[in-house]
């Protein structure tokens, strides 16, 4: 063993072992030559030193060369060297210091310090006292002969008992000020920090807990741990007990640190947020020894930050998931969950603003809830539903076809029976999810295209987004991307189809109607895309290149020295909203110096229900630069005849369904009979549309209504096959 494990010496001991390495010296050396010199050097050590030993280990012999009487107990006087150390390590010193005693003797580690230029070495025991205790004792090691054939030790002890002692207080003492200082910053930040701080340790049952914790929280602190005594006197929160659980395990598994913000029960019985925090101080095997906890009264900042993150998530008014959290939770159910086949389903309340305007704001959130409320009570278990905006509601199922259809019929169900005088017809769109990557806006809007199919309808209350709505869109989206090209192009292409005087078979007038004339699919009727142009704005851009296509063909007409016929052009709704919807009519019949009478306005009967009053100063003004206007479609709307006393209108046009299917029946003539004598009465003219039979012609003729149109006369042509139409089979 060549590790030293001998102590350390300061420097000052140092200086005086060296002082004493050179008396001892002087001892050995004189001893045999100047007995008396000898005697007094004797003397001398014996006061500094209570015991001197002569060790040989050539011999593997000791002995004492004196004792003090009365204090240590000592091995015999001579004997055996290497037993004797190792029977004084056992018997003689304190069980703490054996290790480090027998190494102080390991006589490599001896050699090689002397070898080194040691003069002395020391250590430090606790010996036997025959007191029965043990006391400090420093062993001085002095080398006394070296020599092959001779190798002696002189060991001196000396009790440093009372040096000890000293030592020991000192130490204490400054242990005890750093522990008072520590205490007193640890006082401080816990008074600034209204931190209150409980603590236990492994070794003892030592438990301290501030005493505010008692004072202001539930619970019967009896000396139990107070994890246990918040958990088994029900101080914890009941929702945030499995936190607690799983802060124990964590503790447990020796987590450094650890922390949970929990509510905990105050005497008064309400909950407030609390930080809990442990820190664990582990002994030299890594092993948990002592925990130091704090608590903060954190329940301001805590509610304040709920708060905000509640309004971030829900909404406010019914509790359900607000637009974001329903996306992100549905997105988050759908992915976590590949194998299931989920839906969305988007509920929307028809005219819900109608209620709003009947009741109040007040009366259509109490139904907003309500209608939360039944979601919630009829949704599945695992279902998740939000509040998209508005009177929408959108819920993600992995209910079957059949299962949401059930919960649909409840849901409306429930709402009729709800207490207001006023029906409240929900209606849905659903939208199968296909495709997880699908985004759930995505979704939600698939749904709503469903819902929109239906929505107004008193009979169907739900639609699926399914392949052929699918297509519908696809074609849409087709058709949106080709029209603006398609125009600029000239594909769309001007159609006519006359108008007649029934007795004697002459055109009288024509009607402009648009065909796309597509490079790859032929020609389209309008039916296809017209709606669609409504929806999208694009009708406007159409309906104004149509009709400067038809104030093209009437200068042509006029320039050729042909008697124009009047040409009639679709004005689409949409038009209504258009502030300068009379500008550019005013200014188109102007830049090709049409007398604006030849081109007749037809506007859809259900327009006029729409925006009245804006229609009404339109359709004056225009009707002041000498316009006409014919009431397109007259009887598929709900239009009174009554209304027309109040528009300038110029003729009546029967709608083409209404003809055929009311001619079938006797009422149905009369009610054509009398709104033909009704226009007379008014002084507007009529015309019927849809005329294929020479019975209906006839029918229209006996009625009073002289005026038709239909493929009974012609379809819609082409303009130069209008024109021979026109201008060479006969005179107009
Ligand atoms: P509309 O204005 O009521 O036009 C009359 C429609 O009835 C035309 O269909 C015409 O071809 C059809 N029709 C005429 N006679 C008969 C008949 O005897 N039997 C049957 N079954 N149908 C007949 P078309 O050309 O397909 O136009 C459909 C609708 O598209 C039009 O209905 C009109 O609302 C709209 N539309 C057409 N061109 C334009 C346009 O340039 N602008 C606007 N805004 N709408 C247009
Ligand atoms: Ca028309
Ligand atoms: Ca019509």
């Amino acid at each position: 063993m060549n590790t030293f494990h001998h102590t350390a010496i300061p420097q000052k001991q140092a200086q005086s072992a060296a002082l004493k390495a050179t008396a001892l010296r002087r001892i050995v050396e004189h001893k045999t030559q100047e007995p008396h010199v000898a005697e007094q050097y004797d003397l001398a050590l014996r006061k500094i030193y209570d015991e001197l030993y002569e060790l040989n280990v050539t011999k593997n012999t000791y002995r004492i060369v004196y004792h003090v009487a009365d204090k240590y107990v000592t091995p015999p006087e001579s004997g055996e060297l290497f037993k004797a150390i190792s029977d004084v390590s056992i018997t003689m010193i304190h069980p703490d210091d054996k290790a480090h005693f027998l190494e102080f003797f390991d006589l490599d580690a001896v050699r090689d310090s002397f070898r080194a230029g040691r003069e002395c070495l020391i250590g430090e025991f606790r010996k036997l006292w025959q007191d029965g205790g043990y006391h400090w004792s420093t062993l001085t090691l002095f080398p006394a002969g070296l020599s092959a054939h001779d190798e002696i030790y002189l060991v001196f002890i000396m009790d440093i008992g009372e040096k000890k002692k000293v030592e020991e207080l000192t130490q204490r003492n400054h242990l005890l000020e750093q522990q008072r200082l520590a205490d007193e910053r640890y006082r401080i930040i816990i008074d600034q920090t209204g931190t209150l701080v409980f603590e236990w340790s492994r070794d003892s049952d030592a438990r301290f807990i501030s005493p505010e914790i008692p004072r202001r929280f539930a619970g019967e602190y009896d000396g139990r741990d107070l994890m246990h005594i918040w958990q088994d006197d029900a101080v914890i929160h009941p929702m945030d007990e499995p936190l607690l659980t799983q802060f124990l395990i964590n503790t447990r598994k020796a987590c450094s640190y650890t922390e949970m913000t929990i509510r905990l029960r105050t005497h008064s019985g309400q909950h407030i947020w609390c930080k809990v925090a442990l820190t664990c101080i582990k002994d030299e095997q890594g092993q948990p020894k002592r925990y130091i906890g704090t608590l903060n009264d954190v329940d301001q900042a805590t509610r304040s930050i709920l708060a905000l993150k509640y309004r971030a998530e829900y909404d406010t008014l019914t509790g359900l998931y607000n637009m974001q959290t329903f996306y992100a939770k549905a997105a988050q159910r759908i992915n976590e969950h590949p194998g299931h086949h989920y839906s969305i389903v988007r509920m929307d309340i028809d005219r819900f603003k109608v209620i709003n305007d009947l009741y109040g704001i007040g009366e259509g959130d109490k139904l907003l809830c309500a209608i939360a409320r039944l979601i919630q009570e009829h949704a599945s278990p695992h279902d998740v539903y939000g509040r998209i905006s508005g009177d929408i509601f959108c819920i993600c199922t992995n209910d079957s076809r059949a299962e949401i259809i059930r919960t649909i019929h409840i849901i409306v169900e429930k709402l009729a029976e709800y207490p207001l005088a006023y029906r409240i017809m929900p209606s849905f769109g659903i939208c199968t999810v296909d495709n997880s990557d699908t985004p759930v806006n995505v979704l939600c809007d698939w749904a709503n295209l469903a819902l929109k199919t239906i929505k107004g309808s008193y009979l169907t209350t739900y639609a699926f987004y399914d392949d052929k709505l699918r297509q519908r869109i696809l074609d849409e989206k087709k058709i949106e991307s080709e029209m603006h090209a398609a125009l600029s192009n000239g594909e769309f292409v001007m159609y006519l189809q006359p108008k007649v005087h029934i007795p004697t078979s002459r055109i009288i007038g024509t009607e402009a109607l648009v065909r796309w004339n597509h490079p790859t699919q032929g020609l389209i009727p309008p039916d296809v895309f017209i709606p669609l142009f409504e929806k999208n704005g694009f009708i406007i851009q159409l309906d104004e290149y149509i009709w400067e296509q038809a104030c093209i063909l009437l200068r042509t007409w006029i320039d050729s020295g042909r008697t124009p016929v009047p040409l009639s052009v679709n004005v689409s709704r949409m038009h209504i909203h258009d502030l300068h919807f009379c500008d550019k009519l005013l200014k188109l019949v102007t830049r090709y110096a049409i007398p604006p009478y030849l081109l007749k306005l037809e506007l859809t009967e259900s327009a006029f229900l729409e925006n009245e009053a804006g229609l009404l100063a339109a359709m004056n003004t225009l009707h002041a630069h000498d316009f006409l206007f014919s009431m397109d479609d007259f009887g598929s709307g709900y239009s009174s005849l009554n209304m027309l006393k109040s528009l300038p209108i110029d003729t009546i046009k029967i709608d083409r369904l209404f003809l055929s299917e009311v001619v079938t029946t006797e009422r149905g003539k009369t009610i054509i009979r009398h709104i033909i004598a009704m226009a007379h009465q008014m002084n507007i003219r009529i015309i019927a549309e849809g005329v294929e039979t020479m019975e209906q012609a006839l029918f229209l003729l006996e009625s009073g209504c002289c005026l038709a149109q239909g493929y009974f006369y012609s379809r819609p042509v082409p303009v130069d096959s209008f024109e021979k139409m026109a201008y060479e089979a006969g005179t107009p």
